[in-house]
């Protein structure tokens, strides 16, 4: 396979590594970004079914920062559902605990908010189903390679979850350089959450919530009413995400049977009917989002053999999760943007 060279290569379409590579693109440079999936996004991943689109990742945008809703709005318009949700029932926590805090401005988008990434995708080089699996430093270069590729660049920004940038490192020759950077990704591992999609056709009845926040369940963290996104009809489309640690516990354990344990606990929480679905799909997400308490004021940048290496993602900014995610991205353009 011949090695091409590229301005600038980018580790991952999430929030991090779109926002970064938007930004440089505006500024003129070269951008490619390598995506291990088939779709962009990662973790703020929509399902589409029929004319449904639900959140199976991060349920709903929750920021404070006028740069991350100046994109939302000036991208979105009017798919921006402002306020979403307005109806929260329970006092259960957030997944990122300050996210309904007043003063934090929350939105759904009416296809998904994974039309976010999409929309930061748009004009960007970006290679699918293409995952790095090694980098090495080449006289004076970077390289990567990896199923279907092999670049070489002089700026090369990890924007994995953490565990996903940390296997990386380990298996480079970047040696000593980035011991610092992988002593940090110890310290914040990032939680698993196994979560539900839940439809039903014809519902008795319809919940009068957006998001319910049960505080007693062992089992789920949240609900979120995705039908109440869209214009659903009379279906109910929900959105069940597990607690971490029953998550954890359960991750080597069939998918049925979870999803059977939180259907069997919604249908306590809100009626017999909610056992049996017209159609469900489960999803495990191994690194859904780190620990609140775990977070860096900015991203990471290192001078390896003449290159540059740049590290971003939700843990490198102090909002943590979707925002800081964007805002890591933002930051790291802003110090690489005057180089060449
Ligand atoms: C169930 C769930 C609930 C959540 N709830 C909230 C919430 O309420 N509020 C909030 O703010 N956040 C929440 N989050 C977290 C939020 O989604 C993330 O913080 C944010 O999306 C992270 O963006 P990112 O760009 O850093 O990483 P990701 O979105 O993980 O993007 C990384 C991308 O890199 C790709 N990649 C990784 N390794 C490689 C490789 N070697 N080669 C090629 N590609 C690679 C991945 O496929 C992925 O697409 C939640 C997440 C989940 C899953």
């Amino acid at each position: 396979m011949q090695t091409r060279k590229v301005d600038i290569v980018v580790i991952g379409a999430g929030m991090a590594g779109l926002s970064f590579a938007r930004t440089m693109q505006q500024h003129g440079r070269e951008v490619l970004i390598l995506e291990r999936s088939r779709a962009v996004g990662g973790r703020c991943a929509t399902w589409r079914h029929a004319d449904l689109a639900m959140d199976y990742g991060v349920p709903f945008l929750h920021a404070r920062s006028p740069l991350f809703w100046q994109t939302v709005d000036e991208l979105l318009g009017a798919d921006v559902l402002s306020g979403w949700p307005q109806r929260v029932q329970g006092n259960g926590p957030t997944c990122q605990p300050r996210a309904l805090d007043p003063g934090v401005r929350h939105a759904a988008l009416r296809g998904g908010l994974n039309t976010l990434a999409k929309k930061l995708a748009e004009g960007i080089e970006i290679l699918r189903e293409s995952e790095v699996t090694n980098l090495k430093t080449l006289q004076g270069s970077l390289q990567l390679s990896g199923a279907n590729v092999s670049l070489s660049t002089q700026t090369l920004v990890l924007a994995g979850a953490n565990a996903e940038s940390l296997r990386l490192l380990q298996a480079s020759d970047f040696g000593p350089s980035t011991a610092g950077a992988m002593a940090l990704f110890g310290l914040a591992p990032t939680l698993p959450t196994l979560s539900l999609l839940a439809c039903y056709e014809t519902p008795p009845t319809q919940p009068d919530w957006e998001l319910l926040l049960p505080e007693t369940s062992a089992s789920i963290q949240l609900i979120s009413n995705e039908s109440s996104k869209n214009a659903a009809g009379h279906k109910l489309c929900l959105c069940i995400q597990a607690r971490p640690a029953w998550s954890r516990q359960r991750l080597n354990s069939s998918a049925e049977e979870w999803a059977c344990d939180l259907l069997r606990e919604t249908a306590m929480l809100l009626g017999d009917w909610m056992m049996k679905p017209d159609w469900q799909r489960p999803h495990r997400w191994l690194e859904s989002r780190l620990d609140s308490a775990s977070r860096l004021r900015g991203p990471l940048l290192y001078t390896l053999a003449g290159c540059q290496l740049g590290i971003i993602g939700e843990y490198f900014n102090p909002a943590g999760g979707l925002e800081g995610a964007f805002l890591s991205g933002r930051h790291l353009a802003d110090l690489l943007k005057e180089t060449t």
